[in-house]
């Protein structure tokens, strides 16, 4: 495996200090994902590594690191993870719902078609059905917003589908 990112550790032992939440690779500032989200979505050969419980998600577009947690020196990089991580670079496909596995792509069709709410978008294609987005969304939230901002995208024409 591929497997040869460095784990920082920070120099003080302060729990507050701000570097404890920034990504070990990148230096971006993470956001709190739940262990339970990263123990659903790393690939059964890493499940057993994931061992804290203060993991966060690197949201920069071109960092492999998907999730970090200083604290247990546990991280987890792209080809760790059993889906295509929307908002990284490459991702493919890339999925605006991941308990209905709609695209942002579908989505963006949908409002082409003429849905203008996220109720809409949810009629056409099917998303925000059986949600389990803390299981299955690599943030661990609600799809809710990514479609909303996949709408707002397709309303201003910033995306096109073929
Ligand atoms: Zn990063």
């Amino acid at each position: 495996m591929n497997f040869s990112i460095g784990n920082t550790r920070g120099s003080g032992v302060l729990v507050s200090n701000p570097v404890r939440s920034s990504c070990p690779v990148c230096g971006n500032e993470g956001v709190s994902v739940s262990a339970m989200t990263v123990g659903h979505l790393v690939t059964d050969e890493f499940r057993n590594l994931v061992l804290g419980d203060k993991y966060r998600v690197c949201m920069a577009k071109d960092c492999d690191v998907v999730y970090f947690d200083n604290d247990s020196e546990g991280t987890f990089v792209k080809n760790q993870v059993r889906v295509p991580v929307w908002f990284k670079r490459d991702a493919n496909p890339k999925f605006a719902c991941y308990c209905s596995k709609v695209t942002e792509a579908q989505v963006i069709e949908a409002v082409e078609h003429g849905a203008r709410t996220v109720s809409e978008v949810n009629a056409a294609t099917g998303t925000m059905k059986n949600s389990n987005c803390r299981e299955n969304n690599p943030l661990g939230v609600c799809c809710h917003k990514i479609i909303q901002e996949a709408i707002d995208k397709a309303k201003l024409g910033i995306v096109k589908t073929d």
